[in-house]
């Protein structure tokens, strides 16, 4: 099973991964977090990043094509993958699209996870306060909204890209989260 999880921050995407990584034994590739650890050990990848993580922009486009493909060939990626974070721009779908090609796989679905914009800037001031001080940089109240606006301004044009291609599944996200995992398991049967 190869899956997409599109949504903006706050979401539940990862929460949902997890689940879906326990039910079809795949693995969840979360572009965000690989940065996150590229940063910590302070690889070379790590220090160009840092700041743009720290202000909630968005990494180059080549940079995470490189790391999500090198990913993929991983053995243990090959029962499937669920991909959390990425693509995040049309440029990204449309390497992943060709990278998928070239190593001969294909994707089972895109799920997206929708979500009240008002509620959802609820939850994020929620995070923000919960997390301050805490382990993610950018999870404070301005640097979430801005991966908000980034996400609205250069994600959400995703949806109506795999919308046209056939392959989007869209779940109601305001359920709880039980609610959503099995949402997301009809619509993938579906
Ligand atoms: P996330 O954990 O998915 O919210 O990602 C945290 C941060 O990592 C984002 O705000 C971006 O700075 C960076 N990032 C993660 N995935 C990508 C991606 N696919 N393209 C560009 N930047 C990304």
């Amino acid at each position: 099973m190869r899956l997409i999880l599109l949504g903006p921050p706050g979401a539940g995407k990862g929460t949902q991964a997890e689940r879906l990584v326990k039910d079809y034994d795949i693995r969840q590739l979360s572009t965000g977090e690989m940065l996150r650890a590229a940063v910590a050990a302070k690889t070379a990848v790590g220090v160009k990043v840092e700041e743009i993580l720290k202000r909630g922009d968005l990494v180059s486009d080549e940079i995470v094509c490189a790391i999500i493909s090198d990913r993929i060939d991983e053995a243990d990626c090959a029962n499937g993958f669920i991909l959390d974070g990425f693509p995040r721009t049309i440029a990204q779908a449309e390497a992943l699209g060709g990278l998928l090609d070239e190593k001969g796989l294909t994707l089972d679905g895109v799920v997206e996870i929708r979500v009240d914009e008002g509620i959802l800037l609820k939850r994020i001031e929620k995070r923000a306060s919960e997390t301050e001080g805490g382990a993610r940089a950018d999870d404070n109240a301005e640097a979430l909204k801005k991966r908000l606006a980034v996400y609205k301004e250069q994600t959400a044009p995703l949806i109506d890209y795999y919308s046209k291609s056939g392959q989007l599944k869209t779940v109601d996200g305001m359920q709880d989260i039980d609610a959503v995992a099995a949402s997301i398991k009809d619509a993938l049967s579906s």
